[in-house]
């Protein structure tokens, strides 16, 4: 008998395997005595979890009153509060938002809501940012755990998208430069894009923000793209006609970029050296694989994944196309869908005449996303029923009115 490659990794050994000495775990930091086995909500590791405390009473996530708690708190919110669910949150969250969609048009619902003095937002840090960005300064944006937040972003910081400009300045080359930033980026990224000239952009609306960023509007020669070099590529070749050759990797963590002048003047494209750790796993092994094991599917990804995942792929689009393509095919389709689990799971169950399985075989959930769970959103609205607004999410006033102007641009784009 063989072991679950997940298994494995876990270090659970088929039966009859002689037990092996696992290797000992990386240690950041000296141990006092046994490591402790932390339960949600009481108690935190200091080193892997900032920002996550929970002043009050998280509750235990055994708690077989949850539903009812929240569904209680909810109606005795009523207008007040408006609950935002990101088509990657968990189910049980799923079940108490007011509207899911994807970033973008959470933040437009949000905005749509004046009536709504609480925003909260289940999604991750950047979207509820957007969503402050975007709302009336009566309204608190509220993120039920501090922690979620998103790899992707955080792989473009201000200060190393401000060093970059420094050097394409220095080469002459900052003139001539676009900034387009996706909408999956800090507040601090989007200001800087609104100071240059530049827009955001999201999965369905990326290549029209690369033809104005070339088109006569901007005529720029060249586009810096933030964070998701993924996107970025995916949109200018396949989409804009451009070469693999016009597109050049800016690495933050290496001197220039590691590039030289005249690969940056050369380049059509400079993508940030991000990547979403979720799209980025699925591989054209995962492709190939999943053709042989089910002949005739159709494999459906979202554009954040790899260049060859993409160009193997049968269908791409965002994450409401890919809704949008699963409702709408008929029954007895087959689909391997390359996002996250959380959504491809919910449209398995909603679908149960079509056949839809994700496109890895291992498991895979954006793991900040789900740091939004049903205890957290219960303590988010009983604290709102208290009259206590718990982990609002404020951007500072001059970053949110250049952020507005990139994403005002987005809203303008032809
Ligand atoms: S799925 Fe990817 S881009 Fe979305 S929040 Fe998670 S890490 Fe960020």
């Amino acid at each position: 008998m063989t072991t679950h490659p997940a298994l494995e990794r876990a270090g659970v050994a088929a039966p009859g395997t002689p037990p092996v000495t696992p290797p000992a775990p990386p240690r950041s930091r000296p141990l006092a005595g046994p490591l402790e086995l932390l339960l949600l909500g009481r108690g935190s590791d200091p080193d892997s979890e900032r920002g996550v405390d929970c002043p009050g009473a998280l509750p235990p996530a055994s708690d077989p009153t949850l539903v009812e708690r929240a569904r209680t708190a909810r109606a005795a919110l009523g207008d007040s509060v408006f609950v935002l669910g990101h088509h990657y949150q968990r189910d049980e969250v799923i079940a108490f938002a007011d509207v899911t969609g994807d970033s973008f048009k959470l933040a437009q619902q949000a905005a749509a809501r004046p009536e709504a003095g609480h925003i909260v937002f289940c999604g991750v840090h950047f979207m509820a940012e957007s969503a402050d960005i975007l709302t009336g300064d009566h309204q608190q944006v509220i993120l039920p755990d501090l922690a979620a937040g998103c790899s992707m972003a955080d792989m473009a910081t201000a200060e190393q998208v401000e060093q970059a400009w420094e050097t394409l300045a220095d080469a002459g080359l900052a003139e001539g430069t676009v900034p387009v930033s996706y909408m999956n980026s800090s507040a601090a990224i989007k200001a800087f894009t609104g100071r240059h000239g530049g827009t955001i952009c999201t999965s369905s609306n990326a290549r029209r923000a690369l033809e104005w960023a070339f088109g006569p509007a901007r005529r720029g020669e060249r586009v810096l793209f933030l964070p998701d070099q993924h996107l970025g590529r995916n949109t200018a070749v396949l989409e804009m006609g451009m070469s693999l050759d016009d597109c050049v990797v800016y690495n933050p963590h290496r001197p220039g970029g590691g590039l030289t002048r005249e690969q940056l003047r050369d380049a059509r494209m400079i993508l940030w050296q991000g990547h979403c750790s979720v799209h980025g796993r699925f591989s054209l092994g995962c492709v190939d694989e999943v053709r042989a094991r089910i002949p005739g599917i159709t494999v459906l990804v979202h554009p954040e994944c790899r260049h060859e995942v993409v160009t193997a792929a049968d269908l791409v689009g965002s994450t409401e196309y890919i809704i949008k393509a699963v409702d709408e095919a008929p029954p007895g389709s087959r689909f391997a869908v390359g996002t996250e689990l959380n959504l491809v799971q919910r449209l398995a169950n909603r679908h149960p005449d079509k056949t839809v399985v994700f496109l890895d075989r291992t498991v895979c959930y954006c793991s900040t996303m789900n740091r939004i769970d049903l205890p957290h959103l219960v303590w988010a609205l009983e604290s709102l029923v208290r009259g206590e607004t718990v982990n609002r999410i404020t951007v500072d006033p001059d970053v949110a009115a250049y952020a507005r102007k990139a994403l005002d641009q987005m809203l303008a784009l032809p």
